[in-house]
């Protein structure tokens, strides 16, 4: 798979480049491939807005169990097409709701259209340590490339995480 031919200057620059990590992370995330599916649909259906939501699953020994994929409104209209501000009522209502069930909120996931799957300075600067953060790449409308990624305790760089989708965990 390749998004070459989607990366704009900036994602070659050293601000970009300088917060990610050469080391890839020892954690991985399963997402199942119903969740893969909603996640290409809605960044696609999208397009060429920037969409965001949350995971839902649990945390055990370095990996994310994905068990559900909630979209919640990109707040930030004028520039959809870069940024996205999560609804952060939308936020609270999700993770109110799963009090007690076992489940958690255990990332951020949104798009970058006709941009590379990598994370900006700006995702590192809403990015908590212990979330994981896909970034599905939509070019042309159509799914590119889908990466995650994590940020390290530091909070100044993002390393890539695994992404496993086998049916059996
Ligand atoms: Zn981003």
């Amino acid at each position: 798979m390749t998004t070459t031919l989607y990366e704009p200057e900036r994602f070659r620059s050293q601000a970009y480049l300088s917060m990610i990590d050469e080391h890839d992370s020892t954690a991985q995330i399963h997402i199942p491939e119903s969740c893969l599916h909603q996640l290409s649909h809605q960044a696609e259906a999208g397009y060429p807005l920037e969409i965001c939501g949350l995971l839902i699953g649990s945390l055990n020994d370095s990996q994310w169990q994905v068990s559900e994929i909630r979209p919640v409104e990109n707040l930030n209209k004028e520039r959809a097409a870069d940024r996205f501000q999560l609804d952060p009522a939308g936020y609270q209502a999700i993770d109110k709701e799963l009090r007690g069930s076992g489940q958690e909120i255990i990332g951020v996931f949104h798009s970058h259209p006709d941009c590379p799957a990598r994370p900006s300075p700006t995702d590192l600067q809403s990015a908590w340590e212990g979330f994981a953060y896909p970034i599905i790449s939509v070019c042309d409308g159509k799914v590119a490339e889908l990466r995650c990624w994590e940020v390290n305790h530091k909070g100044d760089r993002f390393r890539s995480v695994t992404i496993n989708n086998e049916t059996s965990t």
